[in-house]
């Protein structure tokens, strides 16, 4: 039985960098993941980046989540996870006052944030369709992260500072005595004991911690990406990360080489049109359909093409699906399990984690090493108990 004075059970972006914001804060850390880092959603997402949230808590995880990946080299000295082509989003009259406000206080919380003109956002986008679009806000220091660079990377830098990394061991059991959480099992016979489990295990979460006693309010939903092939000038079609309010969609460019699309169905900036976005319901996160076919691809792209028609032109690629855990709230799921002293789960990130994983590992450290975090107090698992 090796001891530890923490286990983080799941190495996405999240459980990563708890892990190495704990390690870095001297905790002995037990990383324990049951495939390779980044081998779930992570591995999958998009990985757009912004600060633009309307609720502040969600921005300044976000700006300090992408801080990190930024700093990824001097921190690890592993090649830089974030690429910034600029991050462009649009809206309509109806949300402009709300969207202009919030760009104003993300500027006061360390982000720049430019509000533009929808005149503005033609000369940047040769060939959009502005219908519609009352404003458009620049966040030039965003773009695109590198999902598997940033997790791999925060995984060294753990193992770098202290912790143990377990890969390829599925915890299979939290073991707990008399309402104290103390340790763990694995599928190969491992007992690792702690006073401390963090659940960062994504849409794996449910069952893991419904076996405790505790039934977390997230389901698990399958969401597609579609891949157009830029033939080398991806960025002449799509030059930055691109997020649109009024027509349901998001892309970004991968490079030159492809531009990666999917529908926008919310994601935390509190708006959510479900019913545009088609999700699949999954009850079991090791069988779904993780490939797509090419209705599924086009039926996608017909909520970005009426806004970039130049798009048209360019191949389609295989595109892929993912899965989301989804709280009912869209926002993540943070903190000590109610009735089960020492547990602590991150989960329910809702299609839009990828941003904040790092900044959330930072806060999960100093939440469970000083009792307090004033960012992840929105996010506690017990709000939705009312
Ligand atoms: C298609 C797609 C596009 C996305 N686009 C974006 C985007 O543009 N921007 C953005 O910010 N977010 C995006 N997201 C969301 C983002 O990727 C996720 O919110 C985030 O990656 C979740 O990270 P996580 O660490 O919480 O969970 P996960 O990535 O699910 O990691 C959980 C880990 O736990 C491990 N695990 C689970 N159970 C166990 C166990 N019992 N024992 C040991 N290990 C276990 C798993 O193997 C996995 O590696 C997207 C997601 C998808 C699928």
């Amino acid at each position: 039985m090796s001891t530890h004075d923490v286990i983080v059970v799941g190495a996405g972006i999240a459980g990563a960098a708890t892990a190495f914001f704990l390690a870095e804060r001297g905790a002995n850390v037990a990383l324990i993941e049951m495939s390779h880092p980044a081998s779930g959603p992570t591995g999958r997402s998009s990985a757009v980046t912004h600060a633009f949230y309307l609720q502040s808590e969600l921005s300044r995880l976000a700006i300090a989540g992408v801080g990190t990946l930024r700093r990824i080299p001097e921190l690890t000295s592993e090649a830089p996870a974030h690429t910034e082509c600029g991050m462009m989003w649009a809206c309509g009259a109806d949300s402009a006052p709300a969207w202009r406000a919030a760009a104003e206080r993300i500027t006061t919380e360390g982000s720049r944030i430019e509000p533009m003109s929808a005149d503005e956002l033609a000369r940047q986008a040769p060939g959009i369709d502005l219908d519609g679009i009352a404003l458009a806000l620049w966040e030039e220091a965003y773009g695109y992260g590198d999902p598997y660079g940033a997790t791999h990377a925060l995984v060294k830098g753990a193992r770098q500072r202290g912790a143990t990394v377990y890969l390829n061991r599925k915890v299979t059991r939290l073991v707990q005595s008399s309402g104290r959480i103390t340790g763990v099992e694995t599928a190969n016979g491992d007992k690792l004991s702690a006073p401390i489990v963090i659940s960062a295990a994504g849409v794996w979460t449910k069952p893991l911690i419904a076996a405790q006693g505790y039934e977390l309010p997230i389901h698990v939903e399958r969401h597609i990406m579609a891949v157009l092939d830029g033939g080398g000038k991806a960025r002449d079609f799509m030059p930055f990360s691109w997020c649109d309010d009024l027509l349901c969609n998001y892309a970004r460019p991968d490079g030159d080489r492809v531009i990666l699309a999917g529908v926008w169905a919310g994601g935390g900036t509190g708006i959510r049109n479900q019913t545009l976005a088609r999700p699949e319901i999954v009850t079991d996160p090791d069988d779904y359909r993780a490939e797509t076919d090419e209705d599924e691809c086009l039926d996608s792209l017909s909520f970005l093409l009426p806004r970039f028609p130049r798009l048209a032109e360019l191949g389609v690629r295989p595109g892929y699906a993912g899965l989301y855990d989804m709280s009912p709230d869209d926002n993540p799921i943070i903190g000590p399990v109610p009735g089960i002293d020492g547990l602590f789960v991150i989960c329910g990130s809702s299609g839009h984690g990828f941003k904040l994983g790092a900044g959330v590992g930072e806060e999960v450290a100093r939440l469970v090493t000083e009792g307090r975090s004033e960012l992840l107090a929105p996010f506690r698992v017990d709000r939705f108990a009312a």
